[in-house]
């Protein structure tokens, strides 16, 4: 009698352990927190089922600036992996989120800290680092995901981040990097088929986001309306810029979606020159919601403006 009313309880006890012991995993999927959204779906990529991936940016914001909101900080304070892309690109509000977060695992120097310029070489390094001059830029360019070829370092650094985390996982964070490189490039191939035709192409861009871009794909890279990275630009500066446009027929104007039309479409019209609005992460603009239909887009637009002006 006694022993049968002991068993109810015994079997939910059971059950109940039963559910605690499939809660976790789903309740422990690695939390990864990125700046940008590039590094957001790499990270989705790479970790399949087994990562809940939150960007920082939605796609629009200037990546150096990406606005802080409160409901940051309880997202960074339970992520077990801050991902960014390092050069200092973040320096602006990555330090006082990490800070705020109170979270020791991903501070820096951490192992959850994952800086993915790791193993890239930068371009454009200044021969002095003063943040106080106001370059965005201090240790050299910081926009090497827009070429596809670097990119596969950040896919890379973000794969070892994962493994060092949950090794148990190697197999399955292995397949699916290796399916995310393969399906990339197979993309990078008809990218560099499609972009065959604009070689020398003579550009400026609002900010000194496509030096990589450039390299990449064998355009020329005539100049920015900023003055300096993240220096708004003079009236003289502009004066300079579209004469020496002029000169030398420079005919595309890029304007990044976080910065306004108007300065770039004037200079557009002064020099004759095609102004493209190109997305510098994906989400900048729509149907971009990936980095290959962002990859996609920026060279379907490009290609197609090039085209127009023949
Ligand atoms: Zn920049």
């Amino acid at each position: 009698m006694k022993s049968k009313h002991f068993r109810l309880p015994l079997t939910l006890f059971l059950i109940a352990l039963s559910c605690i012991s499939a809660f976790p995993a789903y309740a422990s999927k690695i939390q990864v927190v990125t700046t940008l959204t590039d590094l957001a779906d790499f990270a989705r990529e790479v970790g399949g089922d087994l990562v809940d991936v939150h960007s920082l940016a939605t796609g629009v914001e200037d990546t150096h600036g990406v606005p802080m909101k409160p409901s940051f900080v309880p997202i960074m304070n339970r992520a077990d992996l801050m991902i960014l892309i390092g050069f200092d690109c973040e320096h602006a509000f990555l330090p006082a989120l990490l800070e705020a977060s109170k979270n020791p695992r991903i501070q820096h120097g951490r192992a959850g800290y994952i800086d993915c310029s790791e193993g890239v070489i930068p371009l454009d390094v200044p021969k002095s680092t003063d943040h106080s001059e106001g370059d965005v830029h201090p240790y050299g360019n910081p926009h090497y995901t827009l070429d596809p070829v670097l990119t596969k370092t950040a896919v890379d650094n973000i794969y070892k981040a994962l493994v060092d985390f949950a090794p148990q996982h190697k197999a399955e964070f292995t397949e699916n990097r290796n399916a995310y490189l393969a399906k990339l490039n197979a993309k990078i191939a008809r990218w560099e088929e499609e972009m065959k035709p604009l070689r020398g192409l003579k550009f400026v861009s609002y900010h000194e986001h496509w030096p990589y871009f450039a390299k990449r794909f064998g355009l020329e890279y005539f100049g920015t309306i900023e003055l300096r990275p993240g220096i708004d630009p003079t009236p003289r500066h502009i004066e300079e810029l579209v004469a020496a446009m002029q000169a030398q027929h420079v005919s595309i104007v890029v304007r990044e979606p976080q910065f306004p039309e108007k300065v770039p479409q004037r200079i557009a019209e002064q020099t004759g020159a095609t102004m493209v609005t190109l997305p510098i992460m994906p989400g900048g603009v729509p149907h971009t919601k990936t980095y290959i239909e962002m990859m996609d887009y920026t060279v379907q637009t490009l290609a197609a403006a090039a085209q127009a002006r023949k």
